[in-house]
């Protein structure tokens, strides 16, 4: 049973994080979004990063986390980005988790949730291979492994439960029509024996409903997993255009979520490109800003 107090809730904030890596990069320090009243509650440090303060060169500039289609291991060398890897140092430094394993599984737009229980090398090893795999969410329930979900313009979402167990999800409109979040979050609630409306959501940039517009088809499946309200017109656009944000609430309050505990940035990647890549508005061709959980024990 979980007897933890109830955590704070959720309050993104923009703040710049010192790295040390000055010598290597030329600027000492990136700019981020963290909750820092939740990490002071429990130790769970939940980063969404911006693109800035990195190594990467155009079209990928500059703190590029993934190129999709190129994994973490067997295609590494083949990446047509060679900065990522002191990109996620650079990142994990400003936030002393630079020691710690890292776990960022291969994103297919499915349904399935990586789980890790324990940070044992057995544990650890199964989990990289889950990871290569394919997984768009991740479920951690021990300390010191770190998780890294990358995006632009899908949302990336964190769930945290009181126990400091956590999830990390990433979702784009197939993932938000699987219900991977709510999916996620029911695992969640069930791992860590919590109420629903005990669970923090922090929701970082994404492409919102005036950006995002879909074929009839998608906006069809849509309408039939949700509803019509998460269907828009918006101005100076003809087509059909699907809210996103608004339809991962729906789900997620469906689940018992409280509205106090979903804390959204309400920032739209396709409209801040100085500090985001957007994969739409980039013409497909940008780096990844990620979200970074973890807690030390
Ligand atoms: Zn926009």
């Amino acid at each position: 049973m979980n007897t933890a107090a109830g955590l704070p809730l959720p309050k993104l904030s923009r703040g710049r994080f010192a790295h040390g890596l000055g010598n290597l990069v030329g600027q000492d320090y990136i700019d981020a979004w963290t909750d820092e009243a939740l990490f002071n509650a429990c130790g769970v440090r939940i980063v969404f990063s911006e693109r800035n303060g990195g190594l990467s060169e155009p079209p990928y500039s500059s703190l590029n986390l993934k190129v999709p289609g190129y994994s973490d291991t067997s295609q590494e060398a083949l990446c047509p980005d060679p900065h990522i890897a002191m990109n996620r140092r650079i990142l994990a430094s400003a936030f002393g988790a630079q020691d710690l394993p890292l776990i960022s599984p291969h994103q297919v737009h499915e349904d399935t949730i990586l789980f890790l229980n324990d940070a044992s090398e057995e544990s650890l090893m199964q989990a990289r291979q889950d990871a290569e795999a394919g997984a768009d969410a991740v479920l951690f329930s021990c300390s010191d492994v770190a998780a890294l979900i990358c995006v632009a313009d899908c949302v990336p979402l964190v769930f945290v439960a009181p126990n400091a167990s956590f999830v990390a999800i990433h979702c784009g409109w197939r993932g938000v029509a699987l219900h991977l979040a709510r999916k996620a979050f029911l695992q969640l609630m069930q791992q860590s024996t919590c109420e629903a409306g005990d669970i923090n959501i922090s929701i970082c940039a994404y492409s919102h409903h005036e950006c995002f517009e879909v074929s009839a088809e998608t906006a069809q499946r849509f309408e039939e997993e949700f509803d019509a309200s998460v269907l828009r017109r918006a101005d100076g656009h003809s087509g059909i255009h699907v809210d996103l944000g608004a339809a991962l609430r729906m789900d997620l309050l469906a689940a018992g979520a409280l509205d106090a505990r979903i804390a959204d940035m309400d920032i739209c990647t396709v409209c801040s490109t100085e500090h985001f890549f957007s994969y739409r508005a980039e013409d497909k061709l940008t780096g990844r800003q990620g979200a970074l959980v973890f807690r030390r024990s």
